[in-house]
């Protein structure tokens, strides 16, 4: 604990033991002044006793009990992911389709060649 001395102000530091519990005089060093120095209040040396914490119980909320309801938040849309695949999936089978074009127009029925025109698209193209 600290001393200090009433008449000069000179501060000592002193073990709370060699002051006791009912207290003593004490003599200033610097000015030679005594007083009663008073021990210090036992509340301030001993912590307070830790009390249990009681239990609690947290209860959800019920209906309109003031708190804001909960709601599901939307569903993300991820448009641009859809339209990467659409894409994808579009360039694999035009890539499928040119690689395949000969068994593909084999398999095409004599009708559907005339009705699209193909042999003569092909002599277009075969420049
Ligand atoms: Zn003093």
């Amino acid at each position: 604990m600290q001393v200090t001395c009433p008449n000069c102000g000179a501060r000592y530091a002193v073990d709370p033991l060699a002051i006791g519990p009912t207290g003593r005089t004490v003599q200033c060093a610097r000015c030679s002044h005594r007083w009663r120095e008073r021990p210090i209040a036992p509340a301030a040396v001993v912590p307070p006793p830790l009390r249990p914490i009681p239990d609690f119980v947290i209860r959800p909320p019920t209906y309109n009990s003031g708190l804001p309801a909960l709601t599901t938040p939307p569903a993300k849309t991820r448009w641009g992911l859809w339209l990467s695949i659409a894409a994808a999936t579009v360039v694999v089978l035009g890539l499928a389709a040119y690689a395949f074009r000969g068994e593909l127009l084999a398999l095409l029925p004599a009708e559907w060649r005339d009705f699209l025109h193909i042999d003569a698209l092909r002599e277009l193209f075969r420049q």
